[in-house]
């Protein structure tokens, strides 16, 4: 059982979190500390966190672990202003989308103490935010990746790993740099496509008629364009250098399709299509 858990960031990670914690008693008190009183009262009414901290510092007193939660880039300035408070054996670790970015902020805050800091990331989420829409079965069978450094304590990643995996999470480590060049494929690359195609179409003249006639796949396709924006500029800035060769390289197919398109190529259409239909119903068996 941990004795005190600080949660820097009551939202849907942070507060699905300590609602999974809960549920099977593996802390005796959740401190939480956020941006606005109102969603830090909603926390404490919900039964999310046991007590609101009035700043960083004052959260992470005493605690034996520290998640922090927020947005990447809010990382940084929350890791300098919690750093002095932080007791010598103090676990840290966060659960932002982006590791490399993170990394280098923690290094530069937590000085010494840097072995403390196991970075994470969940591979959770919806595209709804706030404490409200936490959930204590948001991990349950989903993977969290953690990418330890090579001066990361050990133990601290073993403890790390207990509490996802107390979460109900599966628990996979690979290096930073790996996991910032896939998820920028796999969920940041779609997430920015996303928000460009709604943004295109919501200015189309046609728009009304277009959003009218929305159905499955439209839908399916944009439900992430619903996802809270301040998050998905902070990783897009945070990721830059994984995320921009993908997009040019988007670009490149793009522009073959268009040709596809004007020439009615649908040789093309059908290998590329064909393709993508079985490497998606793959996937679909995987899951
Ligand atoms: P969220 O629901 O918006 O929660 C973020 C929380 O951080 C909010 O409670 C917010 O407080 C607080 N916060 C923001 N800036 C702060 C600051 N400067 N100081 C203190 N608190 C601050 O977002 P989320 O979806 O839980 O995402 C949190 C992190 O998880 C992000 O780093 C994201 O990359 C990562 N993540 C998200 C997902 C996903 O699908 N959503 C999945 C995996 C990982 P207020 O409510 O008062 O504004």
């Amino acid at each position: 059982m941990i004795n005190r858990l600080a949660i820097i960031g009551v939202g849907l990670i942070g507060g699905s979190l300590a609602r999974a914690l809960k549920e099977v008693d593996a802390v005796r008190e959740i401190v939480g500390f956020g941006r606005s009183v109102g969603n830090l009262q909603l926390a404490i009414e919900l039964g999310v966190i046991d007590r609101a901290a009035v700043n960083a510092a004052d959260a992470v007193r005493d605690a034996e672990l520290v998640v922090i939660a927020v947005p990447v880039g809010n990382s940084g300035e929350i890791l300098r202003l919690m750093a002095p408070a932080l007791a010598p054996d103090t676990i840290v670790t966060d659960v932002g989308s982006v590791k490399g970015s993170v990394i280098a902020a923690a290094r530069r805050a937590l000085g010494d103490r840097f072995p403390n800091f196991v970075p994470g990331h969940p591979l959770a989420g919806t595209e709804q935010s706030g404490v409200g829409a936490s959930h204590a079965g948001l991990f349950r069978d989903r993977r969290v990746i953690l990418t330890p450094e090579i001066d990361t304590r050990p133990a601290a990643t073993a403890q790390v790993s207990a509490l996802w995996k107390t979460a109900g999470a599966d628990v996979v480590t690979m290096s930073a740099e790996l996991h910032d060049r896939v998820l920028a494929a796999s969920s940041h690359l779609p997430h920015v496509l996303a928000y460009t195609l709604v943004d295109m179409l919501v200015r189309h003249d046609d728009h009304k008629a277009v959003f009218d006639c929305a159905a499955g796949g439209f839908l399916d396709f944009t439900r992430i364009a619903a996802s809270d924006p301040v998050m998905w500029r902070d990783i897009c800035l945070a990721n830059r250098a994984a995320l921009a060769p993908l997009l040019r390289q988007y670009q490149g197919e793009l522009d073959e399709l268009i040709r596809a398109v004007d020439e009615g190529d649908g040789a093309w259409m059908l290998d590329i299509f064909t393709r993508a239909k079985h490497a998606r119903d793959a996937l679909n068996k995987k899951m």
